[in-house]
């Protein structure tokens, strides 16, 4: 019996659905239904955050492992543009009692 080619396109699809299940399993928050990684905003910031004991910051900014962050990632999202405009949002909804 002659084998199937399995494409590159064909690993790829396996590839998506894995990271898709391994995001809904893991870090898709149901109650608020929000990434927990990222609240949506498709980029996770760690650049102040991820210190080694040693004091060696190991952070950055990163596209997340969510549907947004995957989608900014294949888009080339410019993620610092991203953040001010994000901040800008946040800090405006702030001072209008949105948020
Ligand atoms: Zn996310």
């Amino acid at each position: 019996m002659p084998q199937k080619q399995i494409s590159v396109a064909d690993l790829e699809r396996v590839q998506e659905k894995a990271i898709d299940e391994y995001f809904w399993h893991n870090f898709f928050n149901e109650d608020v239904r929000l990434c927990s990684l990222c609240g949506n905003s498709g980029v996770i910031d760690t650049r102040n955050t991820a210190v080694s004991g040693g004091g060696i910051n190991a952070g950055r900014l990163n596209y997340c492992i969510c549907p947004n962050g995957r989608a900014m990632r294949e888009e080339g999202a410019d993620m610092e543009a991203y953040m001010r405009i994000h901040k800008d949002v946040a800090a405006f909804l702030n001072q209008n009692g949105v948020i």
